[in-house]
């Protein structure tokens, strides 16, 4: 059943409106959201919230709780294919837990918090921008990591980025979300403005297993079991010269130190500027797509020691 759970209204006419999708069955309460489109150009889990529901379908007669689907929690952004709310100019996943009192934005903010609250797991998913593609991954707080370790290897991601705190990111959906006690996996996949469907159709196996694994679900998914990584075994490959990079490998690769990852190449000239080369061995995860490049842009991530 589609639900509106925040409506406000626009200087004309329209109103501004979030919506989900709840789907239930049985006598269960146990919970999950698949939260996604918090960044307007982050269209991954579009294609997640779709095939989820496909998928949902096919086993609804053993569903025992409460999907609900948030496909689209900045739709202005989305429809003018932008990552921030326009005309507020502001990025909505720096402003949770938002203020029932505040600005337009603050107050959507607070709905959404007040509507996901409580909620067994959250899964909040986003791509990369632009330029970079990313191996699915998730990101879990430092604080958190207790709690959301074991359930991170629920939902079929690739890698699992635990990451110190920082206060910028306290104003997320996510550290909001964790901070209230709803336990809440924050999922970075594949590219902006593009489907990654191989990504997709992972994450929807992912979280099915992870309704199984909440008794929600009798089916059993098989999952991959991810790789945890720290900050400090994240290397960070920059361009050396500024020119057009053209790379020569994909995310999920082993790199050796020494391996070659694409190189800088002088449209004008015609001649090869630079050599990316990896310092360490370990697991190319991010690699950019976006050719452009000037001094010092990202070209890839690696997790060092592991593959
Ligand atoms: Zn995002």
């Amino acid at each position: 059943m589609i639900e509106t759970f925040a409506s406000v209204s626009l200087p004309i006419d329209e109103k501004y409106k979030l919506t989900k999708q709840r789907i239930q069955n049985g006598t269960s309460k146990k919970r999950i959201c698949v939260v996604t489109g918090i960044h307007g150009d982050e269209l991954e889990g579009q294609y997640v919230a779709y095939q989820l529901q496909q998928k949902i379908r096919e086993v609804y007669d053993q569903l025992d709780g409460i999907v609900d689907i948030y496909p689209c929690m900045n739709p202005l952004g989305m429809d003018s294919i932008q990552r921030k709310v326009p005309m507020f100019d502001l990025d909505m996943n720096r402003i949770f837990p938002g203020d029932e009192d505040g600005s337009m934005v603050e107050y959507l903010a607070y709905c959404i918090i007040q509507d996901i609250k409580g909620a067994d797991l959250v899964i909040d998913i986003h791509a990369s921008n632009a330029y970079l593609v990313e191996l699915p991954q998730l990101r879990i707080n430092e604080l958190f990591k207790e709690k959301l370790v074991p359930m991170s290897k629920w939902v079929n991601a690739n890698f699992v980025w635990i990451h110190s705190t920082s206060t910028i990111l306290e104003s997320t959906l996510g550290y909001c979300l964790n901070k209230l006690n709803t336990p809440t996996l924050v999922l970075e996949m594949g590219i902006g403005s593009r489907l990654t469907l191989e990504y997709g159709e992972n994450s929807v196996q992912g979280l099915l297993n992870a309704m199984h694994q909440l008794g929600m679900l009798k089916n059993e998914y098989p999952v991959m079991e991810p790789i945890i990584g720290y900050d400090q075994e994240i290397r960070f490959l920059n361009a050396q010269c500024a020119g057009l990079f053209i790379s020569e490998m994909e995310v999920n690769t082993p790199v050796k130190k020494g391996q070659v990852i694409g190189m800088i190449v002088d449209p004008l000239s015609g001649n090869k500027l630079c050599e990316v080369i990896s310092d360490w061995d370990g697991l190319l995860f991010t690699i950019r797509k976006y050719p452009i490049c000037n001094e010092g842009s990202l070209i890839g991530r690696i997790l060092e020691g592991k593959q």
